[in-house]
Formats: structure tokens, sequence, C-alpha cells
């Protein structure tokens, strides 16, 4: 098979095409936007995220972008610590977390994709408004007026993706349940250990999770720090997708965020540019898979971000239908086995995103101390209860330390 589409090229869209690359099969990526320039703030990948991306080369490129996150912090709203892990090597995995800036992650991807497919391999200004299929390929429809033929098509086009409304025109708006986010990274000195992350509040009183997103420092000794604030709205009013944030609106309920361990007050008010989102997700599918078209990463499970793991998901997804797509005799079992392999485990990550993400902690200790300082946190809540917490977590969204480590590479 040498002509698969690809649309979309985000984290997920360059993923599958390095990894259709690796295995000797030829694609094409259509992207809607103009041109490609290094959008978003921090964003979290976990071990069994670095583990692709590693295999796929990009293992050192990242790490000199990126920071080693060694250990995850959870404080409640008075900084008093509740509970702490060691996270990536620094916990016995043999690939790290890493904490790095989306652009920064996305600018090594799409360097290796020039380097090893070409840049004429990427289609820019091609907004995808269709796809039709027959017994023989797909044919895609561009908002340009051009249309392009291949044996299959992959949706990865995001939360608002137009492949996955063709293939279920019935399905309205992302999900909103009232929790918006003020995004930033503020120049700042190191803390804790420098690689550190901690989440801190809980959405009632003010959450916030931050940590640096550039290794090592400049000569001023600043490192770039990425926070997120996240507030429960009263009136769950929905505000507008991706627009520049104010300060004014959420620096109120984090002005007593000044610890002598972090100032977080202070990262918010020396942010050079703070992006507002709602956080939303989508109800999961029970289908990707139509015939010759599926949906991968974020189009087919778009996530709240609440345990890093919304572009692992998608790179593993990529990787998976890149194996299938290599074993399977006829493109539509590769679509299908691809499906059988990721839909029960990726929608069960989007629940555990709503139910029982690792800020479980955070309302657990809120709600037990009725929002108060504690005097001993063993007496609020146990150190099995904490553990068992993360421990589900991990289970769910597939990187715990011992079963990543057992199993085999997803392309060979
Ligand atoms: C601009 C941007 C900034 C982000 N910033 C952060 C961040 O700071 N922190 C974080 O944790 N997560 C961020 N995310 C989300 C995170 O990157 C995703 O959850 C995850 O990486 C999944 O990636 P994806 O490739 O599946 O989807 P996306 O990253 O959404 O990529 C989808 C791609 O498809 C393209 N596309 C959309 N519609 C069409 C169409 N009709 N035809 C062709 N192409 C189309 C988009 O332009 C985009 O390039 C951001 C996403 C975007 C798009």
């Amino acid at each position: 098979m040498q002509d698969v589409i690809i649309i979309g090229a985000g984290i997920t869209g360059l993923t599958l095409a390095l990894s259709l690359h690796q295995v000797g099969i030829g694609c094409r990526i259509y992207e809607a936007a103009p041109e490609i320039r290094k959008l978003g703030v921090g964003i979290n990948l976990q071990p069994h995220g670095v583990r692709e991306l590693t295999e796929l080369g990009l293992g050192e490129a990242l790490e000199r972008v990126g920071v080693a996150t060694s250990e995850m912090g959870f404080y409640n709203r008075f900084g008093q610590l509740i509970t702490s892990e060691p996270r990536g090597r620094a916990a016995g995995y043999a690939w790290p977390q890493l904490s790095i800036h989306r652009g920064e992650l996305h600018a090594v991807q799409l360097a290796a994709v020039y380097e090893r497919l070409g840049a004429e391999r990427v289609l820019l200004d091609h907004r995808c408004v269709g796809i039709d299929q027959d017994a023989d390929g797909v044919t895609v429809r561009f908002a340009n007026g051009n249309s392009v033929r291949g044996s299959v098509a992959i949706g990865c086009d995001g939360i608002h993706s137009v492949v996955r409304q063709a293939l279920n025109p019935d399905e309205g708006p992302p999900a909103f349940h009232g929790i918006n986010m003020w995004r930033g990274a503020t120049r700042a000195r190191p803390f804790l250990s420098g690689t550190s992350m901690v989440q801190i509040g809980w959405l009632d009183v003010g959450k916030i999770v931050i940590y640096p997103i550039q290794p090592g420092t400049d000569p001023d000794g600043t490192q770039l720090i990425n926070w997120t604030a996240e507030i429960r709205s009263p009136e769950a009013a929905m505000v507008d997708w991706n627009r520049n944030g104010r300060l004014d609106d959420v620096l109120p309920t984090f002005s007593s965020f000044r610890f002598d361990w972090l100032d977080a007050a202070a990262l918010l008010e020396q942010a050079e540019q703070v992006l507002e989102y709602p956080m939303v997700d989508r109800d999961p599918l029970e289908r990707w898979t139509h015939g010759r078209v599926t949906l991968v990463g974020d189009a087919a499970h778009p996530m709240y971000p609440r345990g890093g793991n919304g572009a692992v998901q998608g790179i593993i997804d990529a990787r998976t239908l890149a194996g299938c797509l290599q074993r399977e005799a006829t493109p539509t079992a590769a679509l299908l086995a691809y499906e059988a392999a990721r839909l029960k485990p990726a929608n069960d990550v989007v629940l555990m995103n709503r139910a029982a993400p690792p800020d479980t902690i955070l309302r657990l200790v809120h709600e037990r101390t009725g929002d108060r300082p504690f005097e001993r946190i063993e007496d609020v809540i146990g150190a099995e209860e904490l553990a068992a917490v993360g421990d589900r977590y991990k289970r769910v969204a597939g990187f715990e330390r011992d079963t990543l480590a057992r199993r085999a590479s997803l392309v060979r």
C-alpha cells in the first residue's frame, strides 16, 4: 500500500506519517493551516508516549528541548505537601516523562517528516471538507477545490474533526462541564528540584498545575515555566475557544498562592501571554472505522487534559495503526484491527479523565479537610489510598512501569 491519506498535521498525524515511513508505507499529509507555526504551551508526555517517539528515533532531539520530569507533587491551596512521587526515569522507567512546549515537540516531528519523507509530502492549505469511498478507494475533497484519491483516509484533524463529523453527522459540539482553563508560560527561577511538576489546590477554590518546559536555565538563572490554572465556574458558561485570556479573570482566585517554595501567583502576574480554553471532551464513540476511513488522536477521543495523556494516546493510536497497516492483508482489515486494539483502551482514558484522574487526590483532601490546612496528612488520607489513585490511573492509561517494560513494540 502506498497511498495513505492523512488529514491533519498535528502531533498524531505526524507520528502516523513517520511510523508509516518506518514500515515502508507511502502517505501524504493534508493540513488545513496555510503555514505551520509553533503553537500552544506546555504539554506532558508520559513514558509510554516517549517510548514510541524514541522508537521513531526522536528521543534525543526531544530531550534536548524538553525537561525530563523527575517528580510530581500534590499540594493543597495553603502550600502543604500532600504527597510526591518520582516520575519517569526517576521512577525506574526506561523512558523519561517529558514536559515540553507543544510547538517544540511539533517542530522536532515536522523536521523528521521533511527529512525522511520529503517536504512535498506535507500539503498545507488543504482543509478537508468531505470524503467519499467506494470498493476501490477513497476520495478526499478540500476547501481549495482540490481532491485526492487514496486507499484509506485517516482523520487526524483534532477535536473539531471534519472527518468525525462526516462519520457521525448527528453528534453535537464538544461537551463542557463548567471548568475553564487559563494557560501560560513565564520566565522565572527554577522551583523545587528544577525538574518538578506540581498540582496545587482544587477546582472549587482554584487549581493550578505548574512545570518547567525548558531544560536548564538561561544566563540570568531563569527557565520557562508552564502553568495551567483551572476554575470551576458556577454559571457553567462556556467561554470562547482558544482566545487570549484576561489575567484579571483568574488572578484574584490565585492571589494567595504564594509559598516559600514557589510564588505561583507571581507566575501568573508575570506571564507574557495568557491563553484561555474551556475544558472540553466528547463522549466516547462506539466505532471509529467506517470501511476505508478511520479516526486517530483527538479526532477519535478528545479528553480532559487531566492526566498528561491527550497527545500520548494519539501517538499510541498512530503507532498501532501503522503496525496494523503493515501486518493485515487488506486496508479495511487493518482499520478494523486498529479499532479493535485501541477503541476500548482510549475510551477508558476519556472516562477516567472525567471520573478519577490523578488530581482526585486534591479533591479528596479538599473535601475531607473542609478546605482548611491540615496538621498531619496521615490523619486525612493514608499512603495506600494515595498510591491507589495513581496506580489505577497508570493501569487504565497504559503506563504501569513493569507492564510497559514487558510490552512488545507496536511497530516491528
Ligand atoms: C494549536 C494547538 C495548540 C495546542 N496546545 C496545547 C497545549 O499547549 N498543551 C496541551 O496539552 N495540548 C495542546 N494541544 C492539544 C494537543 O496537542 C492534542 O491533545 C494532542 O496532541 C492530539 O493531537 P492531534 O494531532 O490528534 O490533534 P491536534 O493537535 O488538534 O491537530 C489536528 C491538526 O489537524 C488540522 N486540521 C483540523 N481540521 C482540519 C481539516 N478539516 N483538514 C485538514 N487539517 C485539519 C489542525 O490544523 C491541526 O494541525 C493543542 C492543540 C492545537 C491544535
